[in-house]
């Protein structure tokens, strides 16, 4: 089968927080002649970087291309909260897949965090730190719906604290009638966690080529064969679909839809900042989320609208600046509100909150790897983790035992 792989999006627009600083470096040049390799892993944002570093680790010979340059797409827009919890609640997502596959999926989002902070600690990563999350109730859950949800929760052996009212506003000063607590995700600079995945699968021998972009691919049993836009060809053993949003443009899968979402971040305010610098997000629809940076600046980020046009979605960047700012401010009258940095960039949404991570159909040695929502990155570990067991796993294990999970809907 011969697929085009044509369609291009604007990803986002303005300067995220983490442009404020130099992009990692990570050595790379284009394409200047037709290759040869095991693994070919178009995209090189956190989910090729990811799936680079395991397949490169792994002992295959891997080609990664780009055609912006390493770091430049979704990933440099990303807020990098990264988060064992689905945004589907647990109960909400039983009720839509059945209880056994919800707690799975919850379960392997768990491993996913646990396994990623492993790698980022065994590579040395600095700017990574163990953060709790404060889900807040919002107009999706209240203070009963989140009393079950932690239930569900504990049911399924996640460690989660229940604050009502008096005790949320004694811990952590905010106003709201419930909340629940839960430990040990992770907060990361995501253009420094990419490169360092990326400079990780150089140091294992993969080669990064950019810009080098992939126009069309042609799939047989036995092998993929990718054409550049110069003309050149690489012919791989297998071929790894990590380019972001814009794959929902060559191949749809049902229940995903791209929309726009608004960030902003604030002047670095150390002591202004909430206590405990937790991640909060909101059980709403759309929701408010906040994280703290390294140099105590606060993120804020949502506002989402389903919009998909890049135009529309940077006209209303003002008015969505002041609206997060608002919010923001309503929750921490202390803080400076005023954004120092803002950003707009589109965003993917699935109905369940999954992701889709799957052999393209009708595209045999094609991988997908659409990692939907705003737990994006945990899913791009999931992906590592799978498409190695895949490409590399002996007898009974060489499938990934969670990948029902993802397979295309
Ligand atoms: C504002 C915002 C906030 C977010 N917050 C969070 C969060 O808090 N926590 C979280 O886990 N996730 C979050 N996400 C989601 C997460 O950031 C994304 O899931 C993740 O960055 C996607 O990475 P990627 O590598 O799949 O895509 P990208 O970073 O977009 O990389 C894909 C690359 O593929 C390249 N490409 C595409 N097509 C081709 C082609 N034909 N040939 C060659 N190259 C090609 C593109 O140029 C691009 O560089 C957020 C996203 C946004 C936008």
């Amino acid at each position: 089968m011969i697929r085009s792989l044509a369609v291009k999006r604007d990803l986002r627009s303005g300067q995220s927080v983490w442009q404020g600083r130099r992009k990692p470096s990570v050595p790379h040049a284009p394409l200047d002649a037709s290759t040869r390799t095991d693994v070919l892993v178009i995209g090189a944002g956190i989910s090729g970087a990811m799936i680079a570093d395991a397949l490169a680790g792994a002992g295959l010979d891997v080609v990664v291309v780009d055609r912006r340059g390493p770091i430049d797409g979704s990933t440099a827009a990303s807020t990098a909260l990264l988060q064992y919890e689905i945004d589907v609640p647990l109960t909400m997502l039983a009720r839509r897949i059945g209880t056994n596959d919800a707690i799975r999926a919850w379960r392997r989002s768990r491993l996913a965090l646990d396994g990623l902070s492993a790698r980022l600690r065994d590579g040395g990563i600095a700017g990574v730190t163990l953060t709790d999350s404060l889900y807040i109730a919002g107009d999706v859950l209240g203070a009963d719906e989140l009393r079950d949800e932690a239930e569900a929760r504990r049911a399924a052996g996640f460690e989660t604290l229940f604050l009502d009212a008096a005790a949320l506003k004694e811990r952590f000063g905010i106003e709201r009638e419930a909340a629940l607590l839960s430990y040990d995700n992770v907060a990361a600079d995501p253009r420094v966690m990419t490169g360092r995945f990326l400079n990780a699968a150089i140091e294992a021998g993969a080669r990064v080529h950019a810009p080098t972009e992939i126009v069309e691919i042609d799939a047989r049993p036995r092998r993929v064969k990718a054409r550049t836009a110069d003309g050149h060809a690489i012919t791989a053993r297998h071929c790894i679909l990590a380019t972001g949003y814009e794959l929902w443009g060559a191949i749809p899968a049902r229940g995903h839809r791209i929309v726009s979402t608004w960030a902003i971040a604030t002047k670095p305010q150390t002591r202004r900042l909430w206590p405990e610098g937790v991640f909060i997000w909101e059980a709403s629809d759309p929701y408010l989320y906040l994280r703290v940076t390294a140099d105590g600046r606060a993120i804020c980020g949502g506002e989402d609208e389903t919009l998909a046009d890049a135009e529309a979605r940077d006209a209303l960047l003002p008015d969505k600046v002041a609206a997060i700012a608002a919010k923001l401010g309503q929750l921490f009258p202390d803080l400076d509100t005023q954004a120092d940095f803002a950003w707009a960039a589109a965003f993917g949404a699935s109905r369940d909150g999954l992701p889709t991570i799957a052999e393209v159909p009708d595209m045999p040695r094609c991988w997908a790897v659409m990692g939907y929502g705003g737990n994006g990155i945990t899913y791009s570990r999931i992906a590592a983790e799978a498409i190695r067991t895949a490409l590399t796993g002996k007898g009974r294990f060489r499938a990934d035992p969670d990948l029902d999970l993802y397979a295309f809907r």
